[in-house]
């Protein structure tokens, strides 16, 4: 992506969220191996160190970060230490999410709000509005920023059909604060694989907002993506063992939609990178039976993600939960 880089000498930068494992590593590693220089910004600093090595990533190609987004205090003081290290920021992948199919009752941020929404969604959403900024001071014509999104937020998909489905309600329990004892968006019973589908529906929401809201006057491109089923990443690590065999050989054999998490890795450097790619306000997807050669496509998001009002209601009540006025 040369005409990114600036005056011939500086790289490229991206922040990579959860980059130390899964689709986000491969995703750090492909963009490393494109020139970019890649901001790992992940909870836990020793074991992004080990996994950037793992692959093979060049020390002067990544610098590694702290953040967890499951707490709104840390996310804001990622934005401060990135300002501090003088790079403008080119690109922003929010990658990073939890997944705890198995846990009965919530768990909590510091703020008290239900874990996994917090971390897939209202801390990516701080850091997206803050980062705006940043994102608009870099002298880069192209700039973009992109967030993982997946096929089970969509019910009209085969892939989004198994219960239970995302329901965000109107945002009842965002209206009602997040706090306990409320755990759901529409403030309703507790159901951890609802959470994580309720949170990347609300992932897909902030992207379409962010690109209504900003792509005209920034230029910047927003911008969604299902790499496909990468069913051997460490997502599935708080499910069942014999699930976490099973499921892997299940959408290798059966359905097909297996990716290796090298693929899903390029895919999302590809979204950030390529020119082909620059189009705001896309959920792009390589479809759900698609092998290697697989094309992508833009995909139309679930009747929930491409719902304007709710949009607009999501994004009002994220706003007033992270403090943004
Ligand atoms: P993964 O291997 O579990 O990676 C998740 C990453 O997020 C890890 O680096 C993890 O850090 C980080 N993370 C979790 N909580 C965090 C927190 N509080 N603060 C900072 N970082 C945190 O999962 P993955 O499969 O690569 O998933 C990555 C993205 O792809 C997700 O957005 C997911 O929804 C999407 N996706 C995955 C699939 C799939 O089939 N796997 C399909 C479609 C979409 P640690 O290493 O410290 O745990």
């Amino acid at each position: 992506m040369e005409h990114n880089f600036k005056m011939g000498t500086q790289k490229s930068t991206v922040v990579v969220t959860g980059a130390s494992s899964g689709v986000g590593l491969y995703a750090a590693k492909a963009l490393a191996q494109r020139g970019w220089h890649v901001v790992m910004a992940c909870r836990d600093l020793p074991k992004a160190e080990n996994a950037a090595k793992s692959v093979g990533m060049t020390p002067d190609s990544y610098t590694i970060m702290k953040i967890d987004l499951g707490s709104l205090d840390s996310v804001r003081q990622f934005v401060q230490d990135f300002r501090a290290t003088g790079r403008s920021l080119d690109a922003l992948v929010c990658n990073a999410a939890i997944y705890m199919p198995l846990i009965k009752e919530p768990l909590r941020s510091p703020e008290g709000y239900e874990l996994t929404m917090t971390t897939n969604h209202l801390g990516h959403f701080l850091l997206c509005n803050l980062m705006l900024e940043d994102l608009k001071n870099s002298p880069a014509s192209d700039r973009r920023l992109v967030i993982l999104g997946t096929v089970t937020h969509n019910p009209d998909e085969l892939g989004g059909k198994i219960p239970p489905q995302p329901d965000l309600g109107n945002f009842e329990g965002f209206e009602a604060g997040f706090k306990p004892p409320i755990s759901m968006a529409n403030g309703k019973k507790f159901e951890p694989v609802k959470a994580y589908k309720d949170s990347k529906v609300c992932n897909i929401l902030t992207m379409r907002e962010l690109h209504r809201r900003y792509h005209e006057s920034t230029g910047i491109t927003f911008s969604s993506l299902y790499p496909g089923c990468v069913a051997d990443t460490p997502l599935f690590r708080n499910h069942y063992p014999l699930f976490q065999k099973i499921f892997p050989w299940f959408q290798k054999n059966i359905t097909g939609g297996y990716v290796s998490q090298e693929l899903a890795g390029d895919r999302v450097a590809a979204v950030v990178a390529d020119p082909e790619y620059r189009q705001s306000g896309a959920y792009l997807s390589w479809g759900n039976r698609q092998k290697k050669e697989g094309k992508s496509f833009v995909q139309r998001v679930s009747p929930q993600a491409r719902d304007d009002a709710k949009g607009e209601r999501m994004w009002d009540l994220s706003a007033k939960l992270v403090g943004l006025t």
